[in-house]
């Protein structure tokens, strides 16, 4: 992509409105537009930061043999008054719509009930179980706080997994399964480090659900984490008897403000039940099926990215979903001179070996700006190309998470060959 040419721009004006780090980064290096307080456009920037997360837990979800679909967001309600989530009493966020007859409709703040009665039209016996399903579509919340930016969205995509087992044993199990995958998503994604399983309120069989929190000073909810363990307990669910359970002493966890990024749920038959949704065993009785479900908030987390990955110039993307690998900056004066066409030439090397490539080939803008901007963008890699460098036939590299003096020369030869062929 030429810079030039790309949809967005860089700013230095930010919403007044803005408070949160991580939006009003986005917003600066050209990644999100603000529609209104709580809803965000994703440009083409930062759609394709967003689709790298989204691909990662899509790889994640697959591998555990989960199938992908897309269910519809307008969402019939009689489904919902019988489970009882219609009522506003009960669910405080719901957006709804109306038909030209003036009959309701929802829209979806979750799945629970539109899959399970998909479900209850497959499922009739064990042989048809286990099955899992999942999508990444969007959520509509009514939100009353959406202060965070991306992290805190009205309208925000969720990968939401269902699982449907014939017998606790068989639902535990694929419960573990997910939450391995979900623990290799947070470390693909560069916040392993950072992220704990959480025991929260709310299980079924284990009497807890389990949430991925991340350890984050914007983050809503505040965690006690135990470091010997490598685990934390939702401070809502602090107390003596929890400890007892999970065997940690009071005094061994520290308090940290956090955000929740997943969060997996035995659902049991609290669904199924009530939408009719059975199978028959081999002596043809008939029982509820078990459910689980699992969420992750791709743009919660690229959010939460955005907080621990940046600093005072701007975002740092670890290579696993910058939306380019290289930043290419050529330092030239006009379009078609030498320095322009030495690094158009390198540009069109990169882009026939299919390197994510972007290209400042900006006339007329300074230095200091194109460096500003490279940082702020955050790609993991600058190649910068300039009157200088081109005497030696080389290029200068930084990394971006690199001081200005670690930056190095190499042959641009030599920088090709290595790029082309690790790409
Ligand atoms: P919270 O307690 O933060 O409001 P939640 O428990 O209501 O979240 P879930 O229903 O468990 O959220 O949703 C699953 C995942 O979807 C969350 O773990 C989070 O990553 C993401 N998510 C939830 N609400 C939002 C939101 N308003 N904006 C962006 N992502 C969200
Ligand atoms: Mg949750």
């Amino acid at each position: 992509m030429k810079l030039s040419q790309s949809f967005s721009k860089t700013s230095k004006n930010i919403p007044a409105d803005e408070s949160s780090k991580n939006a009003q980064l986005l917003i600066r290096a050209g990644y999100i537009h603000k529609e209104l307080a709580g809803v965000y456009s994703f440009t083409p920037l930062g759609f394709k930061t967003l689709q790298n997360v989204i691909r990662i837990i899509r790889e994640e979800m697959n591998k555990t043999g989960a199938e992908e679909m897309f269910m519809s967001t307008l969402q019939d309600p009689e489904l919902y008054k019988k489970t009882n989530r219609w009522d506003d009493e009960v669910v405080d966020v719901w957006f709804r719509t109306k038909l030209k007859n003036d009959t309701e409709l929802g829209m979806g703040f979750t799945h629970e009930e539109d899959i399970t009665n998909i479900a209850s039209k497959y499922i009739s016996s064990y042989k048809d179980l286990p099955k899992m399903a999942y999508q990444f579509q969007n959520k509509f919340r009514n939100e009353t706080r959406a202060k965070s930016g991306i992290m805190r969205t009205r309208e925000f995509i969720m990968k939401d997994l269902y699982t449907f087992s014939k017998s606790e044993k068989e639902h535990l199990e694929i419960y573990e399964e997910i939450k391995k995958a979900y623990i290799n998503i947070f470390k693909r994604l560069g916040m392993g480090k950072e992220t704990f399983v959480t025991f929260a309120s709310g299980g079924v069989f284990s009497k807890y659900s389990h949430e991925f929190q991340t350890v984050c000073s914007a983050g809503e909810d505040e965690i006690y984490i135990c470091d010997r363990l490598g685990m934390a307990i939702n401070k809502e669910v602090f107390n003596d008897e929890v400890l007892n359970d999970l065997g940690i002493k009071k005094d061994e966890c520290r308090i940290e403000l956090s955000s929740e990024v997943g969060n997996i749920f035995s659902l049991g038959t609290k669904f199924s039940s009530t939408l009719d949704l059975r199978f028959k065993d081999e002596l043809g009785e008939s029982h509820d099926v078990i459910m689980g479900s699992y969420g992750i908030g791709p743009a919660r987390v690229m959010g939460v990215m955005c907080e621990l990955m940046s600093d005072e110039n701007g975002l740092v993307w670890p290579h696993t979903v910058a939306p380019y690998a290289l930043h290419l900056v050529s330092l030239h004066k006009e379009d078609g001179d030498e320095v322009y066409n030495y690094a158009k030439d390198i540009y069109q090397k990169l882009l026939e070996s299919n390197v994510e490539v972007i290209w400042d080939d900006r006339s007329g803008v300074g230095t200091g700006e194109k460096l500003g901007d490279a940082d702020l963008l955050g790609i993991p890699m600058r190649v910068l190309v300039s009157a200088k460098t081109i005497l030696e036939d080389s290029v200068e590299i930084k990394e971006r998470v690199a001081k200005k003096e670690e930056s190095e020369i190499v042959k641009t030869t030599a920088f090709l060959e290595s790029y082309t062929k690790s790409c």
